[in-house]
């Protein structure tokens, strides 16, 4: 008999709530049993992880994060990305594009709910996202998340180039989206763009609008191909709007307020995260097992008792602890508005998850060995994969330290003149 995993975050030592463990448990026995065996072969051919979508809908997760009162399992922010650290542990690329799926559903539910709005807007609010829910929870849809355009407004410094033209009847959408995982397989695209009223109006942040538009709109098309190092089974291919059509009621928000949400609720940014936080602990894992002589399909050779080896698994151990009570403390303390101090913390856990993940992934296949990086075993995958965590805007390990710098030496407003 297999042993099963034990959780990432061991529900006593971390003070889980009821909820937490619940969705943890489902999460990892889902990846345990299911997701760890498919992972290689959407990584070798780079195809999107079909079954394991069949296999979160039926386990009820695809509306994690949908509040109870829409039939939806509630998860606040905290609880899903500790969910989804657990689906990260077993693929990576399969925690990714949950991650795209499930923020149309945080954004507009817990995240929203925490947001000021007038009775008007909540009520337009409350009619957009029943909508949406009841087709993730009947239907099963799937959503991605293309906002990133390859120029400056993914890292949030301009405004989004794709932009959503407003006309009597509805939207129509015009733009380019690229890395835009799911693509031709996600039934909807909770696309960012920003609003216009005529087509030569120069776009304005302030003015970003969150809109599903249907995978088999007329105008949608998915071009360019998908062979890159890592996390492979997204399919980020490149996404194109032309003159496509979406009726108002595909909004995923009312008007401003996806600008309100990105200003005042700054650590919706870091659900990239989870997937690398899981990752970050399965190469440690492995490494454990391997050097235990564990492995299934590998002779029972244990290598521990070498004292290079005890030293590598303790720094790596060291950086794995670190890495989870940094990240904890910042998923615990996410909120509206958060402190300065914690704002700065958020960048750090993200900056620290991104880079540690490789770092152990790294320290890993050195400690292992030459066998451990054949494409038998997980470790090489886990390796590739763990080098995108830094590169995901808007923040990339480059954007957090360019901010931690500044925000640590300067004050809102603040200038040398
Ligand atoms: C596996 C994977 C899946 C992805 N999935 C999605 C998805 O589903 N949806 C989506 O929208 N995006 C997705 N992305 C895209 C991701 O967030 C980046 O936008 C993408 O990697 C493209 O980056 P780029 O090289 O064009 O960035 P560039 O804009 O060229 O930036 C390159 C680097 O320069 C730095 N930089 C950028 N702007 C500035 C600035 N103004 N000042 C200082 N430094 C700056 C940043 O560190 C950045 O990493 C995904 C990326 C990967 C790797």
């Amino acid at each position: 008999m297999t042993n099963k995993d034990i959780a990432m975050f061991n529900p006593t030592d971390w003070n889980l709530t009821e909820k937490q463990v619940d969705l943890t448990t489902r999460a990892r026995e889902l990846g345990e049993s299911k997701f760890a065996a498919r992972a290689e072969k959407y990584d070798r051919e780079a195809i999107f992880p079909t079954e394991n979508y069949v296999d979160l809908r039926d386990a009820g997760l695809l509306g994690v994060c949908i509040p109870e009162q829409f039939g939806g399992c509630g998860a606040d922010f905290k609880t899903y990305m500790l969910t989804a650290a657990e689906i990260g542990r077993y693929c990576g690329a399969t925690a990714l594009t949950f991650n795209m799926h499930v923020s149309s559903c945080l954004w507009t539910g817990f995240l929203a709910d925490q947001l000021p709005m007038e009775d008007e807007l909540r009520a337009e609010h409350e009619s957009y996202r029943k909508h949406h829910y009841a087709r993730i929870l009947n239907e099963g849809a799937i959503y991605a998340q293309p906002f990133s355009e390859g120029g400056a407004a993914a890292a949030g410094f301009k405004a989004f180039g794709t932009t959503a033209l407003r006309t009597e009847k509805g939207w129509i959408i015009n733009g380019k989206k690229i890395f835009a995982s799911l693509s031709g397989h996600a039934d909807y695209y909770g696309a960012l763009c920003s609003e216009i009223q005529t087509p030569d109006e120069e776009p304005s942040r302030r003015h970003t609008m969150y809109i599903a538009v249907p995978n088999d709109a007329e105008g949608v098309s998915v071009v360019g191909d998908w062979d890159p190092l890592g996390m492979r089974g997204t399919v980020s291919r490149t996404l194109i709007f032309k003159d496509v059509f979406v009726p108002f009621e595909e909004q995923l928000m009312p008007r401003g307020i996806y600008f309100s949400a990105a200003q005042k609720w700054p650590h919706m940014f870091m659900t990239l995260t989870p997937s690398y936080m899981g990752i970050a602990q399965a190469a440690y894992d492995f490494t454990v097992k391997y050097l235990r002589g564990e492995i299934e399909g590998m002779p029972p050779v244990k290598r521990r008792m070498f004292p290079t080896k005890q030293l590598a698994v303790a720094q790596m151990r060291l950086m794995l602890e670190q890495t989870k009570a940094l990240w904890f403390q910042s998923i615990s303390e996410a909120r509206p508005e958060p402190s300065k101090d914690a704002i700065l913390r958020a960048w750090t856990a993200q900056y620290t998850v991104m880079e540690n993940a490789n770092e152990i992934a790294q320290l890993a296949i050195r400690t292992c060995g030459g066998q451990s990086m054949l494409r038998s075993l997980p470790l090489e995958r886990l390796y590739r994969d763990s080098r995108c965590g830094s590169l995901m805007l808007p923040w990339t390990a480059e954007l957090c330290m360019d901010k931690l710098g500044k925000g640590t030496l300067y004050e809102d407003g603040e200038t040398d003149d």
